[in-house]
């Protein structure tokens, strides 16, 4: 047992990151986000309305 196992991490996490980046993006143009909460929590999408899980803040998705 002499392998060395503890690389340095350069590219190998960064893919990881990257991915996560990439999806978080989308998420954020999709998504809405609360605005009572703050841009890191994000609203749960029903039919016509979002909602925010740790406030329940509310917000109607339609204008009719
Ligand atoms: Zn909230």
């Amino acid at each position: 047992m002499a392998e060395k196992d503890k690389k340095p991490a350069k590219k190998g996490g960064n893919r990881v990151y990257q991915n996560y980046a990439a999806s978080g993006q989308r998420l954020e143009r999709k998504n809405k986000t609360c605005p009572k909460c703050g841009p890191s929590v994000f609203m749960a999408m029903h039919r016509d309305r979002v909602t925010c899980g740790k406030c329940r803040y509310m917000e109607m998705k339609r204008k009719e």
